[in-house]
C-alpha cells in the first residue's frame, strides 16, 4: 500500500477536552489490567520505577531507526542507511534517556557492539518483509486519540499509519520483542484494536489492516477489523475503564499469574511470588483522573 501525505491528527490537550471527559486510558495501561490488576496498580497507580532491559532498549531503539529512515528520500532507504543510523539513534536515546546508559556498565564497548549489532539484525528482520522505499507512510510515532463514552479519553502513539490513495487506511505496529510470540499476541491485537477503534472515532474510517510486522521472525500479522468488532471493542474498553474504577475505590488490585510474570518487573512484591506490595498510595488533596491525559504515553517501543 503505497501512502497520500495526511494531516497528522493531534491529540487534543486537556483544556480542550470536552467537561465531560473524567479519565483517560491507553492500550499499554488497558492491557496491564486485563492481564494482571496488581501490574495494572504498580505501574499506573504506585508508579514504581522499571529499570529498563536490554530487550526493550533494543525496541526503543529499533523504532526510533525505523522512524528516521522514512525521513530518508526513497531510493535511499536501504538496509545499509538503516544500519547506518543505528549508532546516532543510540547516542540520541542514551542522552534523552541516561538510565538507558545504565545497560552497560563501565559503557563496555564489546557490549554496547554486540548490542547494536543485535539491533541491525532485527532491521534486517524488517527489510525482509517490507520495502520501505515503495512506501510513504501517512504518520509514524504520532499520538492519536478520541473520547468514548463521553467520559473516557483513550490514547496512544501509533508506530505507522499507511493511507492508501482510495483512503484506506493500514496501521502497522513493529513488534522487535524476543519472547514468545503467542505469549504477547493476545494483547499486541488488543493494542492495534484500541487504535482502529480512535481512528475509526475520529476519522469515521474502519482501518483496513491491522499489521504487526515481527521483525525477529521477519513475519507479518495482518488482521481486518470491522465495524461491529469496535462496537464491541469499545464496550470492553468503557467496562474495563470501569472494572478499574471499581478496583481503585476498593483498594483491590488482584495478581493474576501468567506466562507475562516471566517478563514482570515487580514479581519482589507480588504476593503470588511471596512478595508484599508497597501500601496504597493516599489520594492527594486534590485527585487529578486526568493526569494521564496530562503526561505522555509511552513512546513506541517502550512496552515491547
Ligand atoms: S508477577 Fe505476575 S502476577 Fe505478579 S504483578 Fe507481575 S504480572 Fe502480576
Amino acid at each position: 500500500m503505497t501512502a497520500d501525505p495526511v494531516i497528522t491528527q493531534q491529540a487534543p490537550t486537556p483544556t480542550e477536552l470536552p467537561a465531560t471527559v473524567r479519565a483517560s486510558l491507553s492500550p499499554s495501561r488497558a492491557a496491564d489490567f486485563k492481564t494482571c490488576p496488581l501490574l495494572y496498580r504498580f505501574r499506573s497507580i504506585d508508579r514504581l520505577p522499571e529499570r529498563p532491559s536490554v530487550e526493550q532498549a533494543r525496541g526503543t531503539l529499533v523504532h526510533a531507526v525505523l522512524e528516521r529512515l522514512f525521513d530518508l528520500a526513497p531510493a535511499a532507504r536501504t538496509p545499509e542507511a538503516a544500519g547506518d543510523l543505528v549508532p546516532g539513534q543510540w547516542d540520541r536515546l542514551v542522552t534523552e534517556q541516561p538510565e538507558l546508559a545504565g545497560l552497560f556498565p563501565d559503557d563496555d564497548p564489546a557490549a554496547v557492539a554486540e548490542f547494536l549489532s543485535s539491533a541491525s539484525a532485527l532491521l534486517g528482520g524488517y527489510f525482509a518483509v517490507e520495502d520501505p522505499r515503495r512506501l510513504e507512510p501517512a504518520e509514524r510515532e504520532s499520538l492519536i486519540s478520541a473520547v468514548v463514552d463521553d467520559e473516557l479519553l483513550i490514547r496512544g502513539y501509533l508506530d505507522r499509519l499507511d493511507v492508501a490513495p482510495d483512503g484506506a487506511l493500514r496501521v502497522v505496529d513493529y513488534k522487535t520483542g524476543g519472547a514468545p510470540r503467542e505469549a504477547f499476541e493476545a494483547r499486541a491485537l488488543f493494542q492495534l484494536k484500541f487504535y482502529a477503534l480512535v481512528l475509526w472515532r475520529t476519522r469515521g474510517v474502519v482501518p483496513r489492516v491491522l499489521r504487526l510486522l515481527y521483525l525477529k521472525d521477519a513475519e507479518v500479522c495482518d488482521y481486518a477489523p470491522e465495524a461491529e468488532e469496535l462496537v464491541r471493542f469499545e464496550r470492553t474498553v468503557v467496562a474495563l475503564w470501569r472494572a478499574i474504577e471499581q478496583a481503585t475505590a476498593a483498594r483491590d488490585f488482584r495478581p493474576r499469574p501468567s506466562r507475562l510474570c516471566d517478563w514482570c518487573s515487580h514479581q519482589a512484591r507480588c504476593p503470588s511470588y511471596g512478595g508484599t506490595p508497597p501500601p496504597f498510595p493516599e489520594p492527594t488533596a486534590t485527585p487529578d483522573p486526568l493526569r494521564d491525559a496530562r503526561s505522555t504515553p509511552a513512546p513506541p517501543g517502550a512496552d515491547e
